[in-house]
């Protein structure tokens, strides 16, 4: 997707601040940090939304996770914990059409989220 924001990432065509990296995914500090540690993690593949999922894509979805519990490792917030959030459409606030799970953390967590 050419004109898709988190694919220029991907291809190096804008650069972020990369925090994990492998085959598959993508992970980069948000530009509009929510919280001290605030980490979007991409599959280096492009998929819109949640709702454009299907079965092939279970695998990678699992990795996102996983690379989400790397960054939060990594951050030194995995003990006190964090929390994993990927928005779908417009309605519960997704701005970028290329999922991502938000990591974030490093400071108290409030629930139910707004
Ligand atoms: P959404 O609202 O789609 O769930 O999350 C999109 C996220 O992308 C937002 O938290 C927003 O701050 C972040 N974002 C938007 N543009 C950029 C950018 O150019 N660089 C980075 N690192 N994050 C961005
Ligand atoms: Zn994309």
């Amino acid at each position: 997707m050419s004109d898709c924001l988190f694919c220029k990432m991907v291809s190096g065509e804008i650069q972020p601040d990369t925090v994990y990296e492998d085959d598959d995914v993508l992970a980069f500090r948000d530009i509009n940090a929510q919280a001290p540690t605030h980490v979007l993690v991409v599959p280096k593949r492009h998929i819109s939304t949640i709702n454009d999922l299907n079965s092939d894509d279970a695998e990678l979805v699992g990795k996102m996770y996983l690379a989400a519990k790397q960054v939060a490792a990594d951050d030194g917030i995995a003990e006190d914990g964090f929390r994993t959030v990927m928005n779908c459409n417009a309605g519960a606030g997704q701005s970028v059409f290329h999922i991502h799970l938000h990591v974030l953390g490093g400071r108290r967590m409030q629930w139910p989220p707004g």
